[in-house]
């Protein structure tokens, strides 16, 4: 294989020079337990102070507002569990949260149904969006909880969550957000955006896979998810993974000074991917085209699947990901793109591309010199195909919005 063409970035994101350069010590010779009394262990607890407050500082947030965790997995599954105890004893027994959540989010809720709690999943319109209008009508009495995420990491859509917060502070009820996809890519003031929670990840901006953060504003107390020791404050037991929390502080204070910047570069090779790929016939863009992430590029090639575009794509070096199979051996098209009012067969046929500051201007040329003839080989072999109108023969032509 010629080269690899990395545009996968919202599944993962490589380790950066200065994340690898900060966290390396921790993994050597600054090996002490943070929780002890000697010597050894002054140097790593300073680290994840320091940590602490570069997270804080990345969300406006003081530092014992940060809890760090294992991922954005364990932030999302804390924040509803952990909530949804407390808000039971006071009777509040209703949550509120949208139909294109990460899994992390849709299975916890879920898990939360069978344990008698009543959740609302707003559906979301054909842009991927929900309105603060939508969340202040689900609001009920025994409502307690709404988690909204930031930005979507399939379709790149990003909420409206500061008027979403403003509703929720109104009537009294917590906001978490799932801000994996957001945080170091769009700016975020948890104080003045009055956001009560919110998770992230680390390896979606360049620390390594297996850390992330909760920030829990003062005054709310989500019981443990973890029980043991008493790090974090008592409130998640576990001994510190010192390098990865110093690498996750680095990584946040890396994307935030440099967000700007590669908020300008990403777009623009996002919007250069999007114009190229549209001139293909019989394609649409997933998503709103704004707000989205910087780096975001989803659309639907009818007439094909995912899967083929994707092994086709591997041939010529290009890491993307497609919006069918991508979870774990299921042949169901996801649920993103189907709340967003695709026919199952078009969703089958979509590609999300996701740039970060590491893609060049080349490398877009070279996705858009080969996915148009990709695309027009796998609709040649297509039996869904109609070569002569370009377009796809479907049984039901109402389906084709
Ligand atoms: C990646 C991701 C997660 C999960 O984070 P992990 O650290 O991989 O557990 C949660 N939510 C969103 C929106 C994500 O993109």
């Amino acid at each position: 294989m010629a080269k690899t063409i990395y545009v996968d970035n919202a599944a993962t994101t490589p380790v950066s020079d200065s994340v690898l350069e900060a966290m390396m010590p921790y993994l050597k010779e600054v090996y002490g337990n943070p929780s002890s009394l000697y010597h050894v262990s002054e140097e790593p607890k300073a680290a994840i102070a320091k940590a602490r407050d570069q997270v804080a500082k990345a969300l406006n947030c003081e530092p014992r507002e940060i809890f760090f965790t294992s991922c954005g997995t364990e932030s999302d599954n804390w924040a509803l569990k952990g909530y949804a105890v407390q808000m039971k004893k006071r009777d509040k027994t209703h949550i509120i949260t949208t139909n294109i959540e990460h899994h992390a989010i849709l299975h916890t809720a879920q898990f939360l149904e069978s344990q008698g709690f009543d959740v609302t999943y707003l559906p979301v319109n054909e842009d991927g969006l929900v309105t603060a209008e939508q969340v202040r009508d689900a609001i009920r009495p025994e409502t307690g909880l709404v988690s909204i995420m930031y930005a979507n990491n399939e379709v790149g859509t990003i909420f409206p969550i500061p008027e979403i917060a403003e509703v929720c502070h109104e009537k009294e009820v917590i906001l978490h957000t799932d801000a994996v996809q957001a945080v170091g890519h769009v700016p975020i003031d948890v104080k003045a955006q009055k956001i009560d929670m919110l998770s992230l990840s680390g390896h979606k901006i360049h620390a390594p896979k297996g850390i992330g953060a909760l920030y829990v504003r003062k005054g709310i107390m989500p019981v443990n998810l973890l029980h043991g020791g008493g790090q974090e404050r008592g409130r998640r037991g576990g001994t510190e993974n010192t390098a990865f929390i110093v690498a996750l502080g680095q990584a946040i204070t890396d994307a935030v000074e440099n967000m700007e910047k590669n908020t300008d570069h990403c777009r623009r090779l996002r919007d250069r991917l999007i114009e190229g790929l549209l001139a293909i016939p019989a394609t649409r863009l997933n998503g709103a085209r704004d707000p989205r992430l910087p780096g975001n590029v989803n659309v639907s090639f009818e007439g094909i699947e995912g899967e083929s575009i994707l092994l086709m794509l591997d041939a010529y070096g290009i890491c993307a990901s497609s919006g069918s199979a991508c979870t774990s051996g299921s042949l169901d098209p996801s649920h993103v793109l189907l709340a967003l009012g695709l026919p199952h067969a078009i969703a089958h046929g979509s590609l999300r591309l996701s740039v970060s500051e590491n893609n060049t201007d080349e490398e877009v040329d070279y996705i858009l010199e080969h996915v148009p003839a990709i695309i027009e080989r796998l609709r040649n072999m297509s039996p869904v195909w109609d070569k002569e109108n370009q377009r796809m023969i479907m049984e039901d032509d109402n389906l084709k919005k």
